[in-house]
């Protein structure tokens, strides 16, 4: 690594201006390791938004991909995928749910979430169904999705918004209940088990239990959004697991492909058979090079055992957080440092933006989010040496920024 800086990278005139991009371009990478166009390395403790499960060119997925190609890319859903049907049996096996809808990304596996709340409504009988949804939950953006989101800077300029929505606190079982009592029309609860985008939040283990009875008294759907926190991230398959439930309804995306788009929504018992053929699809959804993506991620994750290293890894970084800066827990510069299993944010007292710029300079890949939070979500490969370089870099970046004076 060197201590130069990264050469400006303008944005093309033709790309439409959605993001903010930092003046980097990557070109390959190998494992848990990126370089750039200029080849500078960078240790990539975002993992593509913890979309790359497996790192990059990974030695088996890859192979396992460039025969899919040679093979089939896309058919359509109007013959039976076998690979679908692999997949779909892997996920239940996993999950202990029932089935499984494809799509191709998380935005649109929450849509179908939503559409099997409001068809379970009318099934049976409610006209106007409504569903509970949190304060800071991210869920996509698309009108629906963004609805449900609770972030107005995701909603701002896209109105109106979609109705049927009942927003709540996090883990506040008496809000809940207060928000819903009466309502006949309340038909699902949609939540991420850990809130991405909103900061890395966790609903906490005993509210999820007391969400999941609500539900069953009620007979609501509890759809939990795992498109982020699912697919071993936190060191279980999906995190709600660690609470001993079971969703009716549960949207995954990001890690399932390793980089390949693959979503899909695994409904239970109680919602497996609310959509009939022509209800709901995907021109894309199920397709053989994706699903073969799905299978052969979930293959290497148990082959390599990255479950288990999801959850020594990150307890071991977020240890080793802590440790390195103690200084700025105790004296409340550093919140909290909170998540599990590779899912870890890192939330401080003062907006902390410039780390991203700040950390690549010195060669290292992260995010922030909800302002405030420093959120790690690298491959599920990290070793124990790597996630060491991650707190080498970052801690003395995050121990600069809260010694200066505002
Ligand atoms: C990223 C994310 C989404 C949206 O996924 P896209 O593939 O960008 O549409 C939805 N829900 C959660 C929890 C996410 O983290």
């Amino acid at each position: 690594m060197t201590a130069a800086k990264p050469p400006a990278t303008p944005s093309s005139p033709h790309v439409m201006n959605t993001y903010g991009r930092l003046p980097i371009a990557l070109s390959h990478g190998q494992g848990c390791r990126v370089w750039d166009v200029n080849g500078r390395e960078y240790l990539d403790a975002l993992g593509g938004i913890a979309v790359n499960t497996l790192g990059h060119n990974h030695p088996k997925l890859v192979p396992a991909l460039q025969d899919q190609l040679t093979k089939l890319i896309h058919t359509s859903n109007y013959y039976h995928i076998p690979h679908q049907e692999t997949l779909a049996a892997m996920l239940v096996e996993r999950s202990g749910m029932r089935n499984v809808f494809f799509c191709s990304t998380g935005l649109e596996a929450n849509e179908a979430a939503l559409k099997l709340a409001r068809k379970f409504g009318h099934d049976k009988g409610i006209e106007r169904p409504e569903v509970v949804v949190y304060e800071k939950a991210f869920h996509g953006r698309s009108i629906a999705t963004l609805s449900a989101t609770g972030n107005p800077k995701v909603q701002a300029g896209f109105g109106p918004l979609v109705d049927g929505f009942i927003r709540v606190p996090a883990n506040n079982i008496a809000a809940l209940k207060a928000a819903t009592v009466g309502n006949p029309n309340v038909v699902a609860v949609f939540m991420e088990a850990i809130q991405g985008e909103g900061g890395v939040n966790t609903m906490h283990m005993e509210y999820l239990r007391e969400v999941r009875a609500l539900c069953d008294a009620s007979d609501w759907l509890l759809m939990i959004d795992e498109v982020q926190c699912g697919m071993g991230r936190t060191g279980k398959w999906f995190a709600h697991q660690w609470a001993g439930i079971q969703p009716d309804v549960m949207p995954l995306a990001k890690g399932l492909g390793s980089g390949v788009p693959v979503g899909a929504v695994v409904a239970g018992p109680k919602a497996a058979h609310i959509f009939a053929p022509g209800n709901h699809g995907s021109t894309f959804g199920g397709n053989p090079l994706a699903m073969r993506a799905g299978i052969e991620t979930i293959r290497i994750m148990e082959e390599e055992n990255l479950l288990a290293n999801a959850a020594t890894v990150g307890a071991h970084l977020k240890n080793a957080l802590h440790t390195a800066l103690a200084e700025h827990v105790e004296n409340g510069g550093v919140k909290e440092i909170r998540g599990q299993g590779l899912m870890l944010g890192i939330d401080l007292a003062k907006p902390c933006g410039a780390l991203v710029q700040q950390a690549a300079d010195q060669g290292l890949l992260i995010s922030v989010t909800a302002d405030t939070v420093v959120r790690l979500v690298p491959p599920l490969i990290l070793s124990q040496a790597e996630a060491d370089q991650v707190v080498a870099i970052l801690a003395p970046l995050i121990s600069t920024l809260l010694k200066e004076t505002a």
